[in-house]
């Protein structure tokens, strides 16, 4: 714990972290100490964890990067948070990332920007970006992240980690800060395959608050976990591959990857994937569409920021939510706001639906007839902090890869490429079949 305090402190500058609960951390640490003297502690003892500042943790602040809920403390803790915690894991910190998890370089944060720890004039990606850097700059042993169109994937790709997202409706979303409901997963940042399956396998499975969970009993990911060597079918998407804009390297990377693979007895072949055009606005119109519902409770009177010139409940709705939320947040809730309005409804919202239907079939059917999809976690590697404030559309361009699995409810892996020393980071991805996460674990072992 002081290593990865020291580690933090160091590191300060990068603004990986909103709040480092040193004190605390030290003190827990000394009592699993104990535990471990006695033979009583938990799976995860030692293990040092950052979480995400969308994840409630009961009487600590809770902020998910807005001014909105600057001084809001967290009344009581989330499903994910109690069982890392009866596992022995000590929480180090909360981290930064995009303001409601809106964003893909953690550029719409309230505390700022974070750097990337490999080239600091980068984004660590979003919007778990925090999260990231805090693995990636040896301030803790692993992150837990939210994924809801990429953000644990997207930032582990450029900060040279592993970042897993497990099928919708593995992990309980009790005391997640919601962005889209219909989307929002916990995910994890990590270093090994190993701590991904061994995270899992405490977080999953079913609890008393979240409908959407799967009831079946939670796998022994961790001890199942082995190297997969037999032969495995994958699929990678022919317009994936000849997107424009895709990074030379990247798409290098890519092609290396199925040799290697088929090299190593695997059947590899292209599928045609034709809506891979519409996944980026189908979920755009979605998640902005739910942002709109779930971020309507924040009026200034049930949670955080009162604006101070409010004088009656009108004002206090329009000031508090003027002045607490930032802009990319307030774009989504207009553009949500718009889509789910009367006369429009149909046109956008009930047609997004139906296009994310027919995405989740495709999907199923390409997985029907193999184990896994390959595809780039992201067209590019990090870019310079700064370029997405001036086109919003860039950006969300860039979620092309990430979104599939999350429309279709898919868990999904990002696993690093190894690049030459001084290059920027990057990694490709897995898709696997709903609920595999052992088999994708275990493929990713071999992949890496
Ligand atoms: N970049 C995507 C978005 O802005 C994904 C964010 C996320 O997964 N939380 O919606």
């Amino acid at each position: 714990v002081k290593n990865y305090l020291a580690q933090a402190k160091a590191n300060v500058h990068l603004n990986a972290f909103n709040e480092v609960f040193e004190e605390e951390a030290l003190a827990h640490a000394i009592e699993i100490d104990e535990k471990l003297k006695a033979g009583t502690a938990g799976k995860l003892a030692g293990m040092v964890i950052s979480i995400k500042d969308n994840i409630l943790y009961k009487g600590h602040k809770a902020t998910a990067s807005s001014k909105i809920l600057d001084n809001y403390t967290a009344i009581y803790s989330s499903t994910i948070v109690e069982r890392l915690l009866a596992e022995d894991a000590v929480i180090i910190g909360r981290c930064n990332c995009d303001e409601f998890a809106m964003g893909a370089s953690n550029e719409s944060s309230y505390y700022g920007p974070v750097k990337n720890h490999a080239d600091e004039s980068r984004v660590p990606g979003g919007s778990s970006g925090g999260s990231a850097v805090s693995v990636q700059a040896g301030m803790c042993h692993a992150a837990i992240g939210t994924d809801t169109g990429g953000s644990v994937r997207q930032p582990a790709s450029f900060c040279n980690a592993i970042g897993f997202k497990p099928t919708y409706g593995r992990i309980s979303r009790h005391g997640i800060i919601a962005y889209a409901s219909s989307f929002d997963q916990v995910g994890t940042i990590t270093n090994s395959i190993e701590d991904a399956a061994l995270l899992l396998e405490i977080m999953a499975g079913k609890d008393a608050f979240d409908s959407t969970l799967i009831q079946a009993e939670v796998p022994a990911y961790s001890t199942e976990l082995k190297a997969e060597t037999a032969p495995k079918k994958i699929a990678y998407l022919r317009e994936a591959l000849e997107r424009p804009g895709l990074d030379p390297q990247i798409k290098d990377a890519l092609l290396k990857s199925i040799e290697d693979l088929k090299a190593a007895g695997h059947t590899v072949e292209p599928v045609s994937f034709e809506y891979l055009d519409y996944v980026v606005p189908t979920y755009y119109i979605l998640t902005m569409a739910e942002a709109s519902s779930n971020l309507a409770r924040y009026d200034g009177v049930h949670y955080g920021y009162r604006s101070p010139k409010a004088t009656d409940l009108m004002s206090t709705y329009k000031l508090s939510r003027s002045e607490g939320f930032g802009v990319e947040v307030k774009r989504r809730i207009m553009l949500g706001t718009f889509i789910l309005s009367a006369g429009y409804y149909d046109a956008y919202y009930t047609k997004a639906q139906k296009m994310r239907r027919l995405i989740r079939e495709k999907t199923e059917e390409i997985l029907d007839n193999c184990d896994f999809i390959l595809t780039p976690t992201a067209p590019e590697p990090a870019y310079k902090l700064g370029r997405e404030e001036k086109d919003p559309v860039v950006a969300y361009l860039a979620d092309i890869f990430t979104v599939q699995a999350s429309l279709s409810g898919m868990p999904a892996i990002s696993l690093p490429v190894k690049v030459e020393k001084d290059a920027l980071p990057f990694g490709l991805q897995l898709v696997a079949k709903r609920f595999a996460e052992q088999e994708l674990l275990n493929f990713s072992k071999t992949f890496l």
